[in-house]
């Protein structure tokens, strides 16, 4: 699973060290597969639940499930990658959201809390800790700052599968929920809206926005419990 964190790691990297004004949704995606499979990985996305592509791309009011194709980026746009890869059948999956071009002092606020609140739920995943432990630090750093955390979709717990159980709430009391033990790897993922927590589906069938309108970021690890602490998996 180290392996297939760093491999997503680097191949979002890549993909990112492209974006800019003018590139589409399907040029970005093109980079991340083949940065994986130039790593002996599998795309972990591509075909799951009939999912066409290998990143989910998210852009402005977008959270989650972007479809790549034929979207030109447009300069300020707040763009999330959120790809898996799949080493010897183990995943990883991971997110980040950056703004094409020149961003503005709101989009960086927005970009900084959601990446400091998943960097608190991560600080919270050490064993003799719940669940709710993550939970409640990702909201603890999040709902004081005026923004919302989406409620419809969680972190999960993953391995052989994506997504296994148990779910990772970004919001809920300390001290709920499964006990954290070493060996349980879990993927901690913050999505924190300007606007309403309340979300809508696009006409595609997949990708899930803001039911506002307003702008929406997302980060993720995949983050393993050991006897020491979290260690995260989805770096280079
Ligand atoms: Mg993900
Ligand atoms: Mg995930």
């Amino acid at each position: 699973m180290r392996e297939a964190g760093r491999i997503i790691a680097f191949a979002v990297r890549k993909a990112f060290r492209a974006l800019e004004q003018g590139i589409t949704t399907r040029e970005l995606d093109d980079i991340a597969r083949r940065a994986i499979e130039s790593e002996g990985a599998k795309p972990g996305f591509l075909g799951l639940y009939g999912f066409p592509a290998t990143a989910c791309i998210s852009i402005n009011e977008e959270i989650v499930h972007g479809i790549p194709g034929d979207r030109v980026v447009q300069a300020g746009d707040l763009v999330t990658m959120d790809c898996g890869a799949v080493v010897d059948g183990y995943n990883s999956d991971y997110a980040v959201t950056q703004v094409a071009g020149p961003s503005t002092d709101e989009k960086d606020d927005l970009i900084d809390t959601t990446r400091e609140s998943l960097k608190k739920g991560i600080e919270a995943a050490r064993p003799g800790n719940r669940v709710g432990d993550i939970s409640n630090a990702v909201e603890g750093h999040v709902l004081p700052r005026s923004y919302q955390l989406v409620r419809e979709y969680v972190g999960h717990g993953i391995g052989k599968n994506l997504h296994e159980p148990p779910q990772v709430p970004n919001f809920g009391p300390a001290g709920h929920g499964l006990e954290l033990r070493p060996g349980l790897v879990l993927a901690i993922e913050p999505m924190v809206n300007v606007g309403v927590w309340k979300t809508r589906m696009l006409d595609n069938g997949w990708t899930v926005a803001t039911e506002d309108g307003a702008l929406s970021c997302h980060f993720e690890h995949t983050v393993a419990i050991t006897e020491d602490g979290p260690e995260i998996l989805t770096l280079e």
